[in-house]
């Protein structure tokens, strides 16, 4: 299963688990946004697709 997370920036971060996701996407907000996300606001955005 992959999981996407589109940023309102555009940019989109995929990874295969939660805890990846999370770790990704938490490190863009941080350092390209200065913005800390929690893991409930991470994995409200995230879709994900069977593949
Ligand atoms: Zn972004």
């Amino acid at each position: 299963m992959t999981m996407t997370v589109k940023c309102f920036c555009s940019a989109v971060v995929q990874a295969d688990d939660e805890d990846t996701l999370v770790a990704q996407v938490s490190h863009h907000a941080s350092s390209v946004h200065d913005v800390e996300l929690t893991r409930d606001d991470i994995l409200a955005m995230a879709n994900s697709s069977e593949s």
